[in-house]
């Protein structure tokens, strides 16, 4: 078709927007409506602040694609590459309505309309496009843009690559016994490391787990008051947001899991599994392969070993502008893993009460198939003695 062609030639963004035409027209789908979330950001460079006033990229299968835009944030509004055009509303304006003028042109001529909307979205919008449009059908937009976002271009891995080499550099001071654990407490712990990722290039800190002894058990505990001491497991999962020369940030996110003091011989057992398992795993997501195999390739090592009722999750989720996108490894998910794909792979094991163990790399798929994980600071049970 000579719009996609014509689009494709002038950036990698309006490459972008002819690719996520091509499956609109696939799925009969009419616009696409964009808001809050990662699909506008990835697809126009813009993120939308999470504010109640509204605005929404309205991309129709044919035609310019328009933003719906709060006048007073236009001059955050980036149009490097000439990707839209901008309908500005003021307070005293109905942005609904404008939404609605642009849906309407051109579209809607043969019975109800198709309309894809941000996941992320605001309840208050959804319902209200909703009443403008009663008798449309309502698709979330990631049945368009997920499994064109799960493929990451050549610009997205190096910004992944660089989000994973900085976290990585934080992981190694911390298992250099450069961050101090015993006699301190897990929030400023947390701070440590939330400083550092940002002394290391992340713009943002997206998250900081340090769970200690039996706050370990707890995959996503919220670090607290408690005093770490000496002989305990202590999971450090962090990650923020890395973002190259003037481009929206990509995620990294990694886990090690240290111990203030020679391991029991329990935790070393559980560890030597996990270690296994996630090697394993990492292993076996080849192109081809579902991301589900590589969930029970984890899944089974620490079944084997004992302890697969104390592994809680999934073996992990795919990232990119998200912390958590497609592909998610997980039983079920029988889409085959491609090059370009980028995941984490991140099994656990949690003794209620006792101890917790993670271990983190984020993985992605080359242009041959084969697995690469970027984070490659020390996999083993490191003991700091800080
Ligand atoms: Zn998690
Ligand atoms: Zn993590
Ligand atoms: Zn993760």
């Amino acid at each position: 078709m000579v719009t996609v062609l014509s689009e494709a030639a002038r950036s990698p963004r309006h490459r972008r927007i002819a690719r996520v035409r091509e499956r609109m027209r696939e799925l009969e789908v009419d616009a696409l409506l964009l808001s809050h979330g990662a699909d506008l950001p990835w697809l126009t460079g813009y993120r939308a602040m999470p504010l109640e006033r509204l605005t929404m990229l309205v991309l129709r299968a044919e035609g310019e694609p328009v933003m719906v835009v709060p006048a007073l944030e236009v001059p955050r509004v980036a149009q490097a590459d000439d990707l839209f055009t901008m309908v500005p509303w003021s307070d005293t304006d109905d942005p609904i309505a404008l939404v609605d003028a642009v849906v309407g042109r051109g579209s809607g001529a043969g019975g109800p309309l198709h309309l894809a909307v941000s996941d992320r979205a605001w309840a208050t919008t959804v319902l209200a496009l909703q009443r403008r449009w009663s008798d449309a059908r309502w698709t979330e937009a990631s049945t368009v843009t997920s499994p064109i976002r799960a493929v990451k271009d050549p610009r997205e891995l190096q910004a992944l690559r660089m989000a994973a080499a900085a976290a990585d550099r934080v992981a190694s001071l911390l298992q250099a016994g450069k961050i101090g654990l015993v006699g301190r407490t897990e929030s400023e712990v947390s701070g440590e490391l939330a400083a550092l990722l940002v002394a290391e290039g992340h713009q943002q800190v997206n998250f900081a787990i340090v769970g200690s002894g039996p706050n370990a058990a707890s995959p996503h505990h919220q670090p607290d008051s408690r005093v770490i001491g000496t002989g305990e497991t202590v999971v450090c999962d962090f990650g923020g947001t890395f973002a190259l020369d003037g481009d929206v940030g990509y995620c990294s996110d990694i886990t090690r899991t240290v111990v203030t003091g020679p391991p029991s011989g329990q935790i070393d057992e559980c560890y030597q599994v996990l270690e296994a398992a996630q090697q394993a795993a990492v292993a076996s997501a080849r192109s081809g392969v579902t991301a589900e195999q590589v969930d029970r390739v984890a899944r089974d090592i620490i079944d084997e070993g004992g302890f697969g009722h104390l592994f809680v999750h999934r073996t992990g989720h795919g990232i990119g502008i998200e912390e958590h996108e497609d592909p998610y490894l997980v039983a079920g998910n029988s889409t085959p893993l491609q090059p370009g794909n980028a995941f984490s792979v991140e099994p656990g094991i949690y003794r209620s009460g006792a101890f917790g163990l993670r271990l983190e790399d984020i993985v992605v798929i080359g242009e041959d198939g084969s697995p690469e994980a970027l984070n490659t600071v020390d996999h083993g049970l490191v003991v700091v003695e800080a």
